[in-house]
């Protein structure tokens, strides 16, 4: 953290893809920072009988990005095994214990007791005379932790799962109809947790430390004796929200972004210009590399991703809004001069 490149890594990773009446796109760039610690996953058509189900996520990693790479290649899997659970437990809650239970499976890897790829942080751990070797693991083990946003699309309903300070928001009806809330340590709920299990709130972070107060991995702040894991000073319960999905073309979009996106754009800036570049360009890929293109020259200093769901109610192709667009490039081309 606060590391910074002398320039900045523009190259883009992006994907596209469609299936179950859905378009989708995504993007993601590095950036100022040092490290690339953003991660993300797009499924469309899951298994065990729900072919008609997708799902999408951006998972936003600190202090390293093992915990973020985990939870894109599984956090799925642990969603989908609650909920083919017998509890007969609400969708909600089946993807909440999925959250709890990678939670706790990934503090039991053998590659977490290691520390991080460590080339680009500083020097390693103190060799004092006085840590016993346990101490010493401790302090060696990965320290990683990642905010998670996705949603999850069935026939009939999306439900949209936020833990930490990435968003979802989701675009109906052409405006902002419903935006996950972030959380920080801060926030009066958030502080009352942190302030039960001990913990304190200082410059905005967890013990001085974590600038959210939800996330996955971040042991280190999961270790307090008699609390459970929701009542820790960091808590990997997600905040879940069940939609129905409107008749007819009412839904337009969804955008999953973490915050190196939200840092310079507000919900409705998002959604003016996605809506604004589906009228110029048909490829979901491209108008998501619009956006982190964007959002870098708008001054992000942060890893950025973002993932762009489009429902068939989502803005088209419009010739006029090409016209014009050319018209613009053109205009401004004879400005610039030759
Ligand atoms: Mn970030």
């Amino acid at each position: 953290m606060g590391q910074f490149l002398p320039k900045p890594n523009t190259e883009k990773h992006g994907a596209h893809g469609a299936g179950n009446g859905l378009r989708f796109g995504l993007s993601s760039m590095q950036g100022w920072r040092v490290t690339m610690e953003d991660a993300h996953t797009a499924v469309v058509g899951l298994p065990g009988g729900r072919a008609d189900w997708s799902f999408f996520a951006v998972y936003d990693g600190h202090a390293g990005s093992r915990v973020a790479d985990y939870c894109a290649g599984h956090m799925l899997d642990h969603i989908l095994s609650s909920l083919g659970g017998s509890g007969g437990g609400s969708v909600k809650d089946d993807i909440r214990s999925g959250f709890l239970k990678i939670d706790v499976h990934m503090r039991g890897l053998p590659e977490m007791q290691q520390g991080p790829d460590l080339q680009l942080e500083g020097p390693g751990p103190q060799e004092g005379p006085q840590g016993p070797s346990s101490n010493r693991r401790q302090q060696e083990a990965d320290r990683s932790g990642c905010t998670a946003v996705g949603v999850l699309l069935s026939p009939d309903h999306l439900y949209f799962i936020n833990c930490g300070d990435s968003r979802a928001v989701l675009y109906r009806d052409g405006r902002v109809s419903f935006s996950t809330v972030d959380h920080k340590p801060y926030d009066a709920g958030e502080m009352e947790r942190i302030r039960n299990a001990g913990g304190h709130i200082m410059n905005g972070r967890v013990n001085g430390g974590l600038a959210v107060s939800r996330a996955l991995g971040d042991y280190e702040y999961k270790g307090v004796e008699g609390k459970g894991p929701t009542e820790q000073p960091v808590s990997p319960e997600p905040e879940v929200r069940e939609w129905k999905r409107a008749s007819g073309e009412g839904d337009e979009f969804v955008v999953l972004a973490c915050d190196g996106v939200w840092d310079v754009m507000n919900n409705e800036e998002l959604g003016a210009f996605v809506r604004s570049r589906l009228q110029l360009w048909s490829d979901l890929e491209t108008v998501c590399n619009a956006v982190v293109d964007t959002c870098l020259h708008k001054g992000s200093k942060d890893n950025m991703s973002v993932v762009l769901v489009c429902f068939p109610g989502a803005p088209k192709v419009s010739k006029e809004a090409q016209r014009k667009e050319k018209e613009l490039e053109e205009f401004l081309e004879t400005r610039v001069g030759v």
